[in-house]
Formats: C-alpha cells, structure tokens, sequence
C-alpha cells in the first residue's frame, strides 16, 4: 500500500516538514511507499524577514535542487479546499486548474498574511512589507518618488505599526530613502503606534534602547493613536491630525493563512489553530499544522510559538517527522523549544539581540548586526542539495538558535 504526505506550503516550515518527513521515511527505508508532496504557488521559499530591507537580493531562493535530492515532489499550485472527512485536497494548478489530491497525512503550513482592518483607503493605497510582491512594490514606488521634485509629502513616509516589522521597516528608512532621494533630502520617517509605546509586544527591558536606537536613526513615535483612512497624498490620524505622506507603510499584524477556518477546531485570535504536542490540529485526524499557523505550546511555562520562522524551523521539524512517524509506526516526537531569542534590526545604530522571553539585551549596535545579518542571509535560508546533509539537520530536535 502506498502512502502520501502532503505539505501545503513552503515556507520555513513547510519545507523542514517536507525534510523531516522524507528522512523519517528514509529512516525507515520506506521510500517506495511513502511519497512526500509538497504544494505551493511554486518551488521556492520567500525569506520574509528580509522584506523590510532596501535591496531584495536572493530573497525567494530556488528549492527545485533540494526537492530533487530528498525525493520530495514540488506540485506547482494553491491548495483550495480541505475535505477533512474525505481526506482529499482541492488545488488550484499553476494554469488555474482544478485538481484533487489524495492525502493520508495533511500538513498545513500556509503561513501568514498581513491583517487588514476595514480601514478605509488602506487596501488601495498602503504598500506593505508583507509578502515578496509586496515589497517589491514598495520599492518601485521608492524608486518612482525620486523623479518627483521633492516635497513634504514625497520625503514623509509613515509607518504604520510600531511592532517587530514595523521598527525594522522604520529604522532602515531613512537611509534608504537617502540612497534614493540624495543625502540632502528633509526626510521624515515616523511610526504610528495604537498602544502606549513602541514595540508594545517586545516587553518593557529592550523598550529604551528601541526607543534611543529609533531616535538616532530620525525616526519619530506616535503612540496612542490609530489610522482613520488613507488617501494617495496622505492619512488621516484618530486625533484628526493629516499628515501629508506619499508613501504608507502597513505593518500592523499578522493572521493566519484563510486555510486554517477550513480545519475545524478552536482558533486563537490570530486565526491559528489550536495543535496538540505533537502538532495534530486538535481533534482531527490525520491533519498536522505548522509553523504561522499553528497555536503550539513552546514549554510547560505557558510561553506559545510566535508567527516566527525561529519557530516555525522548529514547528516544520516536529510535523513533518511525525506525520511519517505515524505511518510508518514510528515514535512520534512531542514539541519543544524553551529556548527563545529575538535579533532586531535597527538601521544605520546597528540590532539588537535579546535572551529569554522578557528579552534580556545581549547584544546590540554592530555586533548584534553581525549575527542579524548571519540569521537573515545564512542560518533561516535552505541548506545546500545534499540529502545527507539535510537529512543530518532534519531530525525533530534540532534547533537553531545562537
Ligand atoms: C517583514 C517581515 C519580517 C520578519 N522578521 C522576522 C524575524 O526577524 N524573525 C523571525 O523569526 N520571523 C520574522 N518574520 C516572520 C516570519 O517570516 C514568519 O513567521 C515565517 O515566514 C513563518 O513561516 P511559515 O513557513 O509558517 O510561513 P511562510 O514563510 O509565510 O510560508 C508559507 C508558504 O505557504 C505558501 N502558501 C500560502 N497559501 C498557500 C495555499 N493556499 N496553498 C499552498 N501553499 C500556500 C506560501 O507560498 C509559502 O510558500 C518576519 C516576517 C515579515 C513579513
């Protein structure tokens, strides 16, 4: 009888899933029974945390080679619909096709995608740092800009969200926007934040060396405040304040891909669902959830996975093992990450990395740069096509961390 594990997405986790998955099998020396099928609009993993930056080199890196070499097969396409019952997949092929697929374990590792509240203007005229066409157009807009003369609302932009993207986004403006307008540019670059400070999220320790990082840069906070709409020329405050701006940036929050309402169960707040330890979706079998999707218990001290690939390397790891694991009556591996790290970048002042979720400084400016710039262009991007290679870092346990 033959088998099929099937990964929608391939993203961070949905590619450790598809690896892990393959090496359970190989494990098990079950190659030809199992197949490992991963979907997605196409073979290749968009680095997300580099979205915020200026220049957008090798951020979508090909995984076609490494498929090849894991024995994993790359099914071009969109998964659609979900039948729980039938254990059968709805996919949308690259032409737009309507096709079936067939799973006996499901893993879904769809992602994240920008929340956009019903917030006028802002779906017509608001770019994002959110997915790679996103930012893209950001910087075509940027770039377009420097042909116009300058101007109060050319050289403003403002920065919507003053969380982990939106304070990277900010920080690294002013001096791309340097780089396209000239060094004698007037720039205003500020952030517009809901809650009572910057980075509500990231907790009161690394909060003053954000908050004089940000100064440095030329960047200023706005908190307690809110958007009420947003036009070509500008936005509007909750105060009523206008501020002339052609480019606005929104980076307030993440959801679940709309994938995970298809999969009953509880859902938190961010729409993820609720996984068991070894990341089943609750209640339902033969579906395991991942990465930005899955609401997973990181230790026994209450802490939960974040929307991040920190832990979605991890999260991708433990479904994709156990999903083989269960077919081939394997031990299933429970999920575990107590150890917890955040690195920030903060511009032209350099980053900062923290220890520990009340995220204790240990480094920052140019030495926790060094190690941003280790984490975004080498340790989160695929590894090399070389099956024993990965397979060696493929196992439930492994963890990447400094
Ligand atoms: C600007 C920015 C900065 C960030 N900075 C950091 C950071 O510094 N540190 C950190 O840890 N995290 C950071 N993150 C968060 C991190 O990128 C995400 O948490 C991570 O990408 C989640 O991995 P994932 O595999 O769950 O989802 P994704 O990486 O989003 O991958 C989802 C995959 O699913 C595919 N997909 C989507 N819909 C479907 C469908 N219907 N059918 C099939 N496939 C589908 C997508 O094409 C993609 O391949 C940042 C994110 C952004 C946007």
């Amino acid at each position: 009888m033959n088998y099929n594990i099937v990964v929608a997405g391939s993203g961070f986790a949905g590619l450790w899933a598809a690896a892990s998955a393959a090496r359970a099998v190989a494990l098990a020396h079950a190659e030809d029974r199992v197949n490992v099928t991963v979907v997605s609009p196409s073979a290749c993993m968009v680095i997300r945390p580099r979205l915020y930056e200026a220049v957008l080199d090798n951020v979508a890196p090909d995984l076609k080679p490494l498929f090849a070499a894991l024995g994993v097969r790359h099914l071009a396409g969109s998964v659609t619909e979900i039948d729980v019952a039938g254990h059968r997949l709805g996919i949308s092929d690259a032409d737009g096709t309507p096709t079936v697929l067939n799973y006996d374990k499901f893993i879904l590792a769809t992602g994240s995608c920008l929340f956009m509240p019903p917030v006028p203007g802002l779906a017509e005229h608001a770019f994002s740092v959110d997915q790679l066409a996103d930012a893209q157009a950001l910087d075509r807009h940027l770039k377009a800009l420097a042909a116009q003369p300058a101007s109060l609302a050319r050289d403003t932009v403002v920065i919507v969200g003053g969380g982990f993207t939106g304070i990277e986004t900010a920080a690294e403006m002013p001096d791309r926007l340097r780089s396209v307008f000239g060094k004698e540019a007037k720039l205003r670059v500020v952030i517009i934040e809901q809650a009572a400070t910057v980075g509500p999220d990231l907790g009161a320790v690394p909060r003053p060396v954000i908050e004089a990082a940000l100064a440095e840069c030329g960047v200023e906070i706005i908190t307690h405040t809110s958007v009420a709409a947003i036009d070509a020329r500008g936005l509007v405050l909750s105060s009523g304040q206008r501020i002339d701006a052609e480019t606005v940036v929104w980076t307030a929050g993440a959801r679940a891909n709309p994938l995970a309402a298809r999969i009953p169960g509880d859902k938190d707040g961010f729409g993820r669902i609720s996984a068991d330890p070894f990341l089943h979706a609750e209640g339902v079998p033969d579906i395991f959830v991942t990465g930005d999707v899955a609401r997973a218990a990181t230790d026994t001290q209450g802490n939960l996975a974040l929307m991040s690939c920190q832990h979605a390397l991890s999260l991708g790891r433990v479904a994709g093992h156990n999903a083989a694991a269960e077919l081939l009556g394997l031990p299933l591996h429970p999920y575990s990450q107590p150890k917890y790290v955040t690195c920030l970048d903060l511009g032209a002042w350099g980053a900062l990395y923290t220890e520990g979720w009340d995220r204790q400084v240990r480094l920052t400016r140019d030495e926790a740069k060094a190690l941003k710039r280790d984490i975004t262009t080498k340790w989160i991007y695929p590894p090399a096509a070389d099956r024993e290679a990965v397979f060696a870092v493929a196992n439930p346990d492994y963890v990447i961390v400094p």
